[in-house]
């Protein structure tokens, strides 16, 4: 046939026009076949897909197709993350509700996202804006309210005096409102909604064990750091005057003997006691630094209460100080300060000139004098100048000084996690409202689940001031109390919208029920989640909410697994011409503009191409010319040889036939184990060098079978060429629903080539070895030949001779 031009302009349309009503992408609801669910993370409906989008639909379209050619029932939904602080600021900005600005920009990349052919079920589509979404958000969250997990109590907002209005933290701004930059943000004590993660610190944590080897380390290291679990005692000092008991959390019980002072949070309630007037405000001063600053920048500072604790296990008298490092919210908001052993401890006590006293010394050491010392000695060791317990190593102190304090009832053995409780209250408006209702007679009553959603009003005013836009709109704030029926209050927050994004992917198994957030029994089927793909900039606040809500779903009775991601990947960055892309730099390289220029095919084939999927990807408009010119090469070379007749002799069958089974044992073994899908594209282009190097020598009955696989090694990289291929090869149907090609293991096998070996010019051996093999390779294989060795006896190699791949002729005399 003649050779056809490769318009992918014209190729992709035709496709995309012929797969608009498509059912192929669709996910069986009962199958026999084994399930597979990959699931790509939901993007924001900012507008528009870039690159970067494009990377992380690519990878997760390429693995989708590749196992439904495979066999399985594929799972491979898509939705919205469409709940939001730019949707609210754009409806400030523009004068037009979130909520068509949303469904507008949503209506865009869904075109873009149909004009990629990602495989998308779209009859899954979620949009967490959605009410039959939200609703199911409500009900979690009564689920939780009614089991203690979620409970309110107050906590400090970013409050901007101009605006007169509670900011987020993005909106805050080394300090200062992002609208008024010369306006330091207040910090104002709210009434706040907090969901208990940390009742599942222990679970997070333990159960990362099944993760390990599915997720990469990376990602679990972060997590571990971020749950922050550190074991250790609860000790009390008491107070000189009084004996009320301080509580300190400590890690190092073994080195309390060292401890020279006893340091409280700011907030501390015993402040309230022990502290004057000016004392208190220096306190407020430094909680109120706290909030607005990064904790990196603060310089450690303290001052001296003027009071005295107990040393509980020598009966010392030390001194109490406050010091702005100390967090209430990790162990017990006072700490032992224990100089001679923690850096942090022994950098404050110097700077103020409290007491520094070794009681460790190393296994094999003397203890350090002091004064003198210039650092803290931190690792474990001999336990010293510590009255009973001097002598012992540091693990066995730690352990039997932590019982011996709850025998005497002042302490125990304890666990504290750096995680803390999920605050979710958001004074927006574009998210889901928090169901309750305060009456000032019954108090706060939940909304009964029969009467969810409550819907968020749509044609409101957001003005920017004041705290939840919804307090403004008083058909909402006002309600008849579900308990009593007198006039009450809506609560007017609404909920962080990471609340959306942890458990939308349970949502996909079934997204039209109206009963239940899901049926169980699909849950069964489809989870774990067999790959998910996605950002690293999730690896905790999503990827840890997310698997708190399973687990949590897990104890309501819902679901049995544990976990919801079996397999996580974290696809690399793109940049662009070797610089960062931004909307300022205004070098944000947009999918549209890649479609129309490119083609889909080339876009994904590059990203998929330029580098390994977990490193970052340069964007440079050269890399993407080339791709475009190996796809006009393949498909040239398709279009010219399809239905090919003739009786050509093959000479060149035996090479191709092995170079063609070799590149697709390569993207099977790739596709099951380390997805180089670079190294896969690679080898297709290596085939397709062979395959137009060797043209005229194949035969007509060997190139259908290679033109066939051809098309089906390239159907999960680029979709549209690939099928335009199978329909000039005369085939019907989706080409990515034709079985994977199974390579042949014989074929694939190199060939060997035979090499005569000669000693002065006469024939001695015949050896064999790879194709290409090196000229040093060869000669020891020939020296060492048993054949050829006699005739070497006694003799002195002058000279050795290759000729490649044929010929090794060995001088001796
Ligand atoms: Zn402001
Ligand atoms: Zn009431």
């Amino acid at each position: 046939m003649p050779e056809k031009p490769y318009d992918h302009t014209q190729i992709e349309l035709k496709w995309h026009e012929r797969w608009r009503d498509a059912t192929f992408y669709k996910a069986e609801e009962h199958s026999a076949k084994p399930k597979y669910y990959v699931l790509e993370m939901l993007p924001y409906p900012s507008g528009t897909l870039h690159i970067g989008h494009i990377r992380n639909y690519s990878i997760g379209d390429a693995l989708a197709r590749y196992k439904w050619m495979r066999g399985f029932n594929v799972l491979h939904p898509m939705g919205w993350d469409a709940f939001g602080l730019p949707a609210e600021n754009a409806a400030i900005a523009n004068h037009r509700p979130p909520r068509e600005w949303t469904l507008q920009n949503i209506a865009a990349m869904k075109k873009t996202h149909r004009r990629f052919a990602f495989s998308y079920d779209w009859d899954r589509e979620v949009a967490t804006c959605d009410p039959e979404y939200y609703r199911w958000n409500q009900w979690f969250f009564l689920q939780m309210l009614s089991r203690g997990l979620a409970y309110r109590k107050k906590a400090l907002l970013n409050w901007c005096p101009k605006c007169a209005t509670v900011l987020a933290n993005e909106q805050v701004v080394e300090g200062c409102c992002w609208r008024h930059e010369d306006t330091p943000v207040e910090q104002r004590a709210l009434e706040q909604w907090f969901l208990k993660i940390t009742a599942y610190a222990d679970q997070l944590l333990d159960d990362m064990r099944q993760l390990e080897g599915g997720w990469p380390e990376r990602v679990l290291i972060m997590q571990r750091n971020w749950i922050g679990r550190s074991e250790g005692a609860e000790v009390d000092f008491h107070l000189a005057e009084t004996g009320e008991a301080i509580r300190v959390f400590t890690t190092r019980v073994d080195t309390i003997y060292g401890a020279t002072c006893v340091i409280l949070a700011p907030e501390h309630p015993l402040n309230q006691k022990l502290l004057d007037d000016a004392g208190r405000a220096r306190a407020k001063a430094m909680v109120d630094e706290r909030a607005n600053r990064d904790p990196g920048d603060i310089e450690k500072e303290g001052f001296f209460t003027g009071h005295y604790a107990i040393n509980p296990y020598s009966g010392e008298q030390i001194p109490i100080w406050v010091g702005n490092f100390v967090l209430m919210g990790y162990g017990t908001g006072a700490i032992m300060a224990v100089p001679a052993h923690d850096e942090r401890d022994f950098e404050f006590c110097r700077k103020y000139g409290i007491a520094v006293r070794p009681v460790i010394r190393p296994v094999d050491g003397a203890l350090a004098v002091e004064p003198g010392m210039t650092e803290a000695f931190l690792e474990y060791g001999i336990v010293e100048n510590s009255g009973p317990w001097s002598g012992l190593p540091s693990e066995e102190a730690r352990r039997r000084m932590a019982a011996y304090a709850e025998e005497h009832g002042f302490g125990k053995a304890a666990v504290t996690f750096r995680i803390k409780d999920w605050g979710i209250s958001r004074q927006r408006y574009w998210g889901t409202p928090i169901p309750v209702i305060y009456c000032p007679q019954c108090g706060m009553v939940p909304v009964p689940e029969d009467q969810l959603p409550v819907l968020l009003p749509d044609r409101i005013e957001i003005t920017g001031t004041g705290r939840s836009p919804l307090e403004n709109v008083p058909e909402f704030v006002n309600v008849a109390c579900p308990r009593c029926g007198g006039p009450a209050r809506r609560e007017t927050d609404t909920m962080d919208t990471f609340i959306d994004s942890s458990w939308y992917f349970y949502r996909y198994c079934d997204p039209h029920n109206s009963q239940m957030p899901f049926d169980p029994a699909k849950i069964a089927y489809w989870f774990e989640i067999d790959q998910y793909i996605g950002g690293v900039e999730h690896a905790i606040l999503h990827l840890i909410y997310s698997r708190f809500f399973t687990k949590m779903m897990r104890d309501i009775g819902l679901i049995s697994n544990s976990e919801p991601v079996r397999r996580m990947f974290t696809q690399g960055m793109v940049i662009a011409e070797g610089a960062k892309m931004s909307k300022s730099k205004g070098n944000v390289v947009g999918a549209d503009m890649l479609a129309e220029k490119f083609g889909a095919d080339t876009a994904r084939m590059f990203v998929l191409f330029a580098a390994p999927p977990e490193k970052e990807v340069d964007w440079r408009t050269e890399g993407a010319e080339g791709i475009y010119r190996f796809l006009g090469r393949v498909y040239r070379f398709a279009t010219r040889n399809a239905g090919a007749e003739g009786s050509r002799e093959g000479t060149s069958d035996k090479k191709v036939l092995r170079k063609l089974h070799q590149t697709l044992r390569k993207i099977t073994e790739d596709f099951e184990t380390r997805w180089h899908f670079n190294t896969c594209i690679a080898g297709v282009m290596e085939l397709m060098n062979v395959l137009i190097a060797e043209e005229a020598g194949i035969s007509a009955a060997v190139m259908p079978e290679i033109l066939e696989k051809l098309a089906l090694m390239l159907a999960p990289f680029a979709p549209y060429v690939s099928q335009e291929i199978w329909e000039e090869l005369g085939h019907q149907g989706p080409v990515f629903r034709q079985c994977w090609p199974a390579y042949d293991a014989e074929l694939a096998k190199e060939e060997l080539a035979e090499i005569v070996v000669q000693v002065n010019g006469k024939l001695r051996a015949r050896v064999y070895a790879a194709f290409g093999t090196p000229g040093g390779d060869l000669e020891r294989l020939a020296v060492a030949d048993d054949k050829v060795r006699p005739f070497l006896e006694g003799k002195t190699v002058r000279k050795i001779i290759v000729v490649p791949d044929k010929l090794v002729n060995i001088v001796a005399a």
